[in-house]
């Protein structure tokens, strides 16, 4: 690198060329760089939803449970979700490019975080069965005050970021772990306050910056070890350090805030949503 712009330093036409070349290097590292952290974004991402499908017909297959209706309802919302996580995950390429739009709608808040909490019970006894982990027993609350509470969002973006808040917190909980998702009004009208709570190791302070970056484990090594050591609690392996960056974009698109919070016991996640949705403006997680 320091070779190409000592060349490029010249004040002759070599050193044009070699200006020139240095650009286009440098451009074609950036997309190189960009399309590996996709290929990584997908498989992160893509894993929810396939264990969730995977666990309704793997019971079909076994005989646990019928193919009925009911069922089968579920396995085509996993599947649909796929197709909507797909073009979701695309979009993550376009951001460094340009505007990505917002689709936002007012929608009640319990039924919808009921929703996504019900896919996550089933994906984490997908994760049991296929034996990587045992964490069956981890509780998932729901605390919505006011029940009728409403929020104005993009409900796919956002439910990217509950999944993704959610699916951390089974991960790090111990076992017989309460996991809490907790949402209340805001202080400005139509604002929202969402927290997801845990009872794991949580986050050092010196981490609660970092973890949002792209890529960034917080000191955590992808067998789940810190700094060699390994960390209290079940840790998952296999973790990218790409959830809370996607998180974080997903919410900055909504002009909103996501941060860990004091804690007495475990992880704390806060995200708050402003209710009128600003402008889309382009972010990068
Ligand atoms: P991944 O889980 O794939 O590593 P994330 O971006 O979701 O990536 O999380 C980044 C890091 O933040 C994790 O590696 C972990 O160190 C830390 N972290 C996230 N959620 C929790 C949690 N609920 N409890 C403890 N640590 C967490």
């Amino acid at each position: 690198y320091t070779r190409r712009v000592r060349a490029a330093q010249r004040g002759d036409e070599f050193g044009d060329l070699a200006s020139a070349f240095n650009r286009m290097a440098a451009d074609l590292e950036a997309v190189d760089t960009h399309r590996k952290e996709l290929v990584a974004n997908v498989s992160h991402e893509l894993r929810t939803p396939i264990a969730a499908l995977r666990a309704v017909l793997e019971n079909v297959v076994d005989g646990v449970s019928d193919a009925d209706p009911e069922t089968m309802r579920v396995a085509l919302k996993q599947t649909q979700r796929l197709g909507r996580l797909v073009d979701q995950l695309l979009d993550l390429s376009r951001l460094d490019n340009g505007v990505v739009p917002l689709h936002a709608r007012r929608f009640e808040v319990w039924p919808y975080l009921a929703g996504i909490l019900k896919e996550a019970g089933m994906a984490k006894g997908a994760e049991s069965h296929s034996g990587a982990h045992t964490r069956k027993d981890v509780h998932l609350n729901l605390d919505v005050s006011p029940p009728e509470l409403t929020a104005h969002a993009d409900a796919e973006r956002l439910h990217q970021v509950v999944a993704n808040l959610i699916d951390n917190a089974v991960k790090h909980s111990p076992a017989h772990g309460r996991v809490t998702v907790r949402a209340r009004r805001g202080d400005g009208p139509g604002s929202l306050e969402l927290e997801v709570l845990d009872e794991g190791p949580g986050i050092p302070e010196a981490d609660w910056h970092r973890v949002f970056e792209r890529f960034n484990r917080g000191g955590l090594s992808p067998d789940g070890s810190v700094d060699g050591r390994r960390r209290p609690g079940p840790v998952s392996d296999g973790g990218t350090g790409l959830g809370l960056a996607i998180a974080r974009w997903a919410v900055d698109l909504h002009g909103g805030r996501i941060g860990v919070a004091e804690s007495s016991r475990g992880c704390r996640i806060k995200v708050s949503l402003p209710g009128p949705v600003p402008e889309p403006k382009p972010g990068t997680p």
